[in-house]
């Protein structure tokens, strides 16, 4: 056997030609001459082989990986060290030696070859919906029967924007490219539904109320047949507020606490402690505002009566005596509500 490129015939040999000859133009590594990794430029997320990872890495580490996913070593070789040397930046661009050292036909060889790693600025699909304005829910926030007042909707404002920073640590989408403020309320845009949904929560949890979603198609793909839908979720807050008198069961009772399950109130009549499911707060019916009870004077008492002036008319009335007013005395100042012409004392 002899070599036909350099007729040798004392050598190793590959197929018809010697090892020398067949090594002088073998190439262990390819590479391309120069290669591009996508980097969002607000969120620093980056494209890698078609997806965009959300986890943050320092640009070294960018390169090193855009490096290794590039090489494409022969078959050939066998026993490879890679060594990745970033030789300096320019800019956005890093040049790069890729050194190898590998064995290929039991004889050991070493190869270096230099790229160049581009980073290209660019905006990843979750930020450029963000710019976009884009929203999959929107949150109405409306209260039952009534306006809603400055507070509720700080308040409101508060909660939706502790809720979105807490999401946004799982989800991109946690945001709210809008809030529309409307006469009835405000509603929030919020760039995702699973996000959307914990805010309507988080309302809830705060004012007590109910939660509806509505589904809206907003377009149809006329290839698919298809709709793309947005979801509407509505919250609304209950009409009666702490302090408020409201009439459940035929009762009457005050209100003493709203939380995102029950209303907790008291009786207006034997001062009995009652909780109410806020899913029964369509059988709830606000009977007097805690701004229309009204204030009057003891003017004289005994073991079982009560005598106060009617703070409308001034006449004299008898009243039953409470547990609670016993220790009062004449001249103290007790709180009424008159309802159906009846008086009430109350907290
Ligand atoms: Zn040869
Ligand atoms: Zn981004």
């Amino acid at each position: 056997m002899f070599c036909v490129e350099c007729g040798s015939t004392d050598k190793k040999m590959v197929g018809n030609i010697c090892i020398d000859c067949f090594l002088k133009d073998f190439q262990m590594i390819e590479l391309p001459e120069r290669i591009e990794v996508q980097i969002c430029s607000h969120c620093n997320s980056k494209l890698e082989e078609g997806k965009w990872s959300e986890e943050f890495i320092p640009e070294e580490e960018i390169i090193y990986r855009a490096l290794e996913r590039n090489i494409k070593i022969s078959d050939e070789v066998s026993n490879e060290i890679i060594n990745l040397e970033i030789d300096q930046m320019k800019g956005t661009i890093a040049s790069c030696y890729v050194e190898v050292v590998g064995e290929v036909e039991g004889t050991q060889i070493e190869e270096t070859q230099e790229t160049e790693v581009k980073i290209l600025k660019t905006v990843c699909p979750t930020c450029s919906k963000l710019q976009a304005g884009y929203y999959e829910a929107v949150i109405q926030f409306r209260a039952d029967s009534r306006d809603i007042k400055k507070e509720e909707y700080e308040k409101a404002d508060e909660v939706v924007e502790r809720t979105l920073i807490k999401q946004s640590k799982k989800d991109k989408l946690a945001y709210c490219p809008q809030i529309a403020k409307l006469k009835e309320g405000y509603d929030y845009y919020i760039g995702s539904l699973k996000t959307g949904r914990k805010v309507a929560e988080a309302l809830k949890d705060e004012f007590g109320g109910t939660i509806k979603e509505s589904p809206r198609l907003i377009s149809e793909d006329k290839s698919t047949g298809k709709g793309l839908y947005r979801i509407w979720i509505s919250v609304r807050i209950p009409e009666f507020e702490l302090g408020d008198i409201i009439r459940y069961e035929n009762k009457l009772l005050q209100v003493n606490d709203i939380d995102k399950n029950r209303v907790t109130c008291t009786d207006i009549k034997d001062s009995k402690k009652h909780s109410i499911p806020l899913k029964h707060m369509e059988e709830i019916e606000l009977v007097k505002k805690q701004e229309e009870i009204e204030t009057t004077t003891i003017i004289s008492k005994s073991p079982k009566t009560i005598q106060i002036l009617d703070p409308v008319d001034y006449s004299a009335v008898d009243l039953e005596m409470k547990e609670e007013l016993s220790d009062c005395e004449i001249g103290d100042e007790i709180r009424l509500i008159k309802i159906d012409d009846y008086i009430y004392l109350v907290n």
